[in-house]
């Protein structure tokens, strides 16, 4: 990549360079041209120059012998040619007497003698002559000639034997063109050059005057002039250096050419036909010659011929040539100034653009302190102050994101990420200094119910508070959030526990008493020195082993703990692998309907069968694998293990009865759960309402909405949702108020506590009939014992699991118990609805509770009960059972009636009610009006009975009939 610097420097030198080359070449061509028409000019003018001083001897004998003309003219004697009968009426006749020829003649001879007399004189006095002479024309005279008289040495002239015109031929053109031509053309004319040889053979040039009387020709006067004489002339013009001047005939033929033969022809480029011009005019006629380029103008001179000069080129434009030697090397300097000025120009201009870009490129490597200073008002200097801008916008947009990056919006605390960096800082520096450092993590407990409860801008205030006192405590680079209620903080072993109990002491006060305990855990790196991730998340395990204490403390990460971590670590390296190899069996616990003790619903449990490790319960893999966000794959193993176990069933022939499967809170984050069960179990064919959903308490969280909405949908679906451990955690009855569940399972801790305490059997009888009053099902879970059956029956309870009845158990246990024919039984699908509708009558009061605990039979029961004795009677046909009875009904039954019911916890047996007795008489009427009846019977002890019998429902199977019959009050027999 070129810089920009560089271009502008490559444009602008090349630019300087085509301009330069331009100017020098139009320059070159303009000077060029105009030299070409000064040269033209120049060269013409010495051919006009030479031509005026060759002219001036030419005019020299012009001008004698038309001076002798004149005289010739002037002087004859025109009477002397009339009587001569040359001219007049006689010459036309062309008859001449012999007295006119001869008067004529020596009228002639004394008319040639005074022409002679001024020719000599003007012979002598005409440089360069080699002739002169007079020549009468034959038709004039044919004794007098004339004369003619040549050169003889340097000065003289001899006179010659004048030409007899007559002799002349005049179609020897050669010989005779002397005469003829002026003749011809009637006026002074230059004839020749041509040889002469009357003269030696010698090439004149003649310039001749026809001298004329009354349009008679009376001879012709000339002079000759030797054609060397002119060469002589022109042979010395010097043009430039080694130019010269030549001579050409009118034809164009050399006459002189210090170079070539005379009568050749110049080696022109151009036509030869120029020198049918008089000059060359403004043309440049150029031509090389002995591989020399020359020039040559010529002009026409008076005698006719051609005066050419001719000089090289490289002479004429020497000057042009040293101008341009001279302009060159200046042009060059300008352009080497200009340029070196330009880049100057340049530079100046492309500084701050390259300082720019190097700021540019610093700021891309982050250094967002980087300075300009070009302060200009230009455009470059607004880039500037746009780069400045950048520059600091981008500065605080970083500090921002890192801050935000770094830090944890709510508190301003380093982030979990931040903090791990600034963590192994402080644990390097803590080791180096021989101290022990640890990792503590701190945790509100309780943080849900608080939120629930005071509301989440509350929540967010105690948090901030926490991270005051954790900042202030540790230091502000060694606490971090890491969401939630969740806290870290690094420091030495020495003082760990001060610090910790410091934060709790604060935490007391902390948001103005409105707080929660803290619970915190601790890692040792001296443990084992494992990553900074990794020592957090063993602070985290050890804390959260105090789930479920309400109060602040704290717990070292111990060799326990390690070896659960351990093992959740191996559930979730071996999860695949146990489900592809099936180490994960689903097991089934029966759920038995309060009323009759059949099994009405099953829920799946999971199992480990480890082939190395042995049977893991849920609670030694689920937590792992709810923590990885594996526990959907196993969730949906269940599903499909429960739907191909109801199709076994079906198969078989057996009764198949509800199953309950449980789900943790990220099956509803890793994936939609909701439709992947839907699509399960409708593409096996199973009624959805077979398929129960269990969702603890814990899962609804804080994403009460979200969660809400599933629910909703699995109902809207057909699937029955349950509640699990309802009570377990810090439950919120609200919960059950905004969600409609179809069954309320109770935790088994409250099952624990029915023979424990006297408010644990309270809570539970009035949280069953507020669920009876909801108009939900419960379950109780746990049950082992018989007593607990009893009263979970007795106050409403419609269905019961636990170990009373049978553990979880695989599916070929419960096959074999079928074979063992120790099964429980399963209820008839087709009854369900009517047994549930027995179940929910509650037949117990509180203050039996107090009697039965103060000691069976004392004074319960003189002549009221301080609680409705009430039963659920069925009957069928003749047959009477009691279905339910509460302890009051018992106690009544067993006084009045001697019946004892009190080891049943259920049942159908029929018992031997006196056929005819008014009470059965009503509750047979009630049976089939379904009319509600007051009635009052006599008892054996003479007492009067008052009660009260309302038809529940008809068992659509067995056709029996329900009732539920209050005794109200007993009269004392009258004494
Ligand atoms: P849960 O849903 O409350 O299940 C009842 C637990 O109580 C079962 O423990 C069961 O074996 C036990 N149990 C039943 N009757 C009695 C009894 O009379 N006395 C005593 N002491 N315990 C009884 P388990 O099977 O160990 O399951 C523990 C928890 O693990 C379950 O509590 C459930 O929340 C969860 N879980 C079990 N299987 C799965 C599963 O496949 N998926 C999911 N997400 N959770 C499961
Ligand atoms: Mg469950
Ligand atoms: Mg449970």
């Amino acid at each position: 990549m070129h810089s920009i610097r560089f271009k502008i420097t490559a444009i602008l030198v090349a630019a300087v360079l085509v301009a330069g080359l331009s100017v020098f070449l139009v320059g070159s061509f303009t000077i060029q041209a105009e030299n070409d028409r000064e040269s033209v000019k120049t060269m013409n003018l010495m051919a006009h120059d030479t031509q005026l001083s060759l002219e001036d001897y030419t005019g020299d004998i012009e001008q004698s012998v038309e001076l002798i003309g004149y005289l010739a003219s002037d002087t004859l004697d025109s009477v002397e040619l009339v009587r001569g009968g040359v001219v007049g009426t006689s010459a036309e006749s062309g008859q001449r007497t012999p007295e006119q020829v001869e008067r004529l003649d020596s009228y002639l001879s004394e008319y040639c003698e005074n022409i002679l007399e001024v020719a000599s004189v003007a012979g002598a006095y005409t440089p360069g002559i080699v002739t002169y002479y007079f020549c009468i024309s034959p038709n004039i005279s044919t004794t007098e000639h004339g004369f003619f008289y040549s050169r003889v040495g340097k000065t003289g002239f001899a006179e010659r034997e004048p030409l007899d015109a007559r002799e002349l031929d005049p179609n020897d053109k050669e010989h005779t063109t002397w005469y003829y031509t002026p003749i011809e053309r009637g006026r002074p004319s230059w004839v020749g050059p041509y040889t002469a040889h009357f003269l030696d053979e010698m090439l004149i040039s003649s310039y001749l005057v026809p001298i004329y009387r009354s349009g008679t020709l009376i001879g012709v006067l000339g002079m000759d002039i030797p054609v060397e004489t002119l060469v002589e002339q022109v042979s010395t013009v010097k043009v430039y250096d080694t130019g010269f001047a030549c001579l050409l005939d009118s034809e164009g033929h050399i006459l002189y050419h210090p170079e070539k033969e005379p009568g050749s022809m110049l080696d022109l480029e151009v036509s030869q036909d120029i020198f049918q011009q008089e000059n060359n005019g403004d043309a440049l006629i150029r031509y090389v010659s002995n591989g020399e380029e020359r020039q040559l103008s010529f002009t026409t001179l008076s005698n006719g011929m051609k005066l050419a000069i001719v000089a090289p080129t490289s002479e004429i434009n020497a000057s042009t040539a040293a101008l341009g030697r001279n302009v060159l090397p200046l042009t060059a300097l300008i352009i080497a100034v200009f340029a070196v000025l330009s880049l100057l120009a340049m530079r100046l201009i492309t500084t701050p653009l390259v300082r720019l870009t190097a700021a540019s490129q610093r700021l891309a490597a982050k250094d967002y302190d980087v300075e300009l200073d070009y302060t200009s008002k230009d455009e470059v200097g607004a880039l500037t102050d746009s780069f400045k801008q950048m520059r600091d916008q981008l500065k605080q947009d970083i500090e921002e994101l890192n801050r935000k990056v770094l830090t944890d919006d709510l508190t301003g605390l380093p982030n979990q990420r931040h903090f791990f960096q600034l963590a192994q800082e402080e644990k390097t520096r803590l080791t180096e200094e021989g101290k022990h450092p640890v990792a503590i993590f701190f945790n509100l407990v309780g943080m849900k119910h608080f939120n629930r409860q005071y509301g989440f801008d509350e929540g967010d205030q105690l948090i901030r508070e926490l991270a005051g006192i954790l900042a202030s405590t540790f230091g502000e680079q060694c606490v971090a959030r890491f969401g939630q209620d969740h806290f870290a903080a690094i420091a030495d072993e020495e003082h760990v526990e001060e610090l910790v109990a410091s934060v709790f002491e604060q935490g007391l006060r902390a948001n103005n008493g409105v707080n929660l305990p803290i619970s915190a855990g601790i890692y040792r790196f001296s443990m084992e020195d494992v990553s900074i991730g990794v020592a957090w998340d063993h602070a985290k395990f050890a804390g959260d082993q105090r789930n479920g204490i309400y109060e602040s403390g704290f717990s070292y990460f111990d060799a326990d703990m390690l070896k659960q971590v351990e093992n959740m670590r191996y559930v979730i390296n071996h999860f695949d692998q146990a489900l592809e190899e099936n180490w994960i069996v689903v097991h089934y616990q029966p759920i038995v309907r309060a009323i009759n003790g059949h099994v009405c619903d099953e829920e799946a449990l999971s199992r480990w069968i480890d082939p190395t490790r042995g049977t893991l319960h849920p609670d030694d893999f689920i937590p792992a694998l709810e923590e990885a966000g594996l526990i959907y794959k196993l969730d949906l193993h269940v599903v499909d293990s429960v739907l191909e176990k109801i199709k076994l069933q079906g198969e078989s022939g057996l009764t198949i009865v509800p199953h309950s499967i449980n789900l943790s809170r990220s099956d509803f984050e890793v994936c939609d759960i909701v439709e992947e069960i839907r699509s399960r179990v409708d593409a096996a064919g199973i009624k959805r309402d077979m398929i129960s959903i269990e969702i603890t308490e814990s899962i609804i969280g804080s994403d009460f909405d979200f969660m809400k909405e599933q629910i909703e949908r699995f109902q809207g679906l057909g699937f029955p949702v349950w509640m699990d451990d309802f009570g377990s955690g810090y439950s919120s009855l609200d919960v059950l108020e905004d969600i409609k569940f179809d069954l309320i399972k109770f935790d088994m801790s409250f099952t624990k506590k029915i023979g424990e305490s006297e408010e644990g059997r309270i809570v539970l009888t009035e949280l069953m009939r507020m669920t009876t009053a909801l108009g939900v099902d419960t379950i109780c879970e746990g049950v082992e014992t018989p007593r607990q059956s009893r009263f979970l029956q007795e106050i409403g309870c419609s269905k019961l699991q636990g170990f009373l009845y049978c553990q979880p158990i695989s599916l070929e246990g419960i096959i074999e118990r079928y074979e063992s024919g120790t099964q429980i039984g399963y209820e008839n699908p087709e009854e369900s609805e009517y047994f549930a509708a027995l179940g929910k009558a509650n037949l117990y009061d509180l203050a039996i509770i107090a009697k039965e605990d103060a000691g069976e039979g004392e004074g319960l029961l003189q002549n009221t009960f301080s609680t409705v004795p009430m039963c659920i009677m069925e009957v069928n046909g003749a047959e009477v059972s009691f279905v339910r009875t509460n302890q009051s009904y018992r106690e009544f039954a067993n006084r009045y009636l001697g019946f004892d019911l009190s080891e049943r916890t259920t049942g159908f047996e029929a018992y031997p009610v006196g056929r005819g007795a008014p009470f059965m008489e009503v509750v047979r009427e009630c049976c089939e009006s379904g009319s509600r009846t007051f009635f009052e019977e006599e008892l054996a002890d003479g007492s009067v009975a008052r009660s009260f019998v309302r038809r529940i429902r008809t068992n659509p199977v067995t056709g029996a009939t329900a009732v539920v019959v209050a005794i109200l009050s007993i009269a004392a027999p009258p004494q």
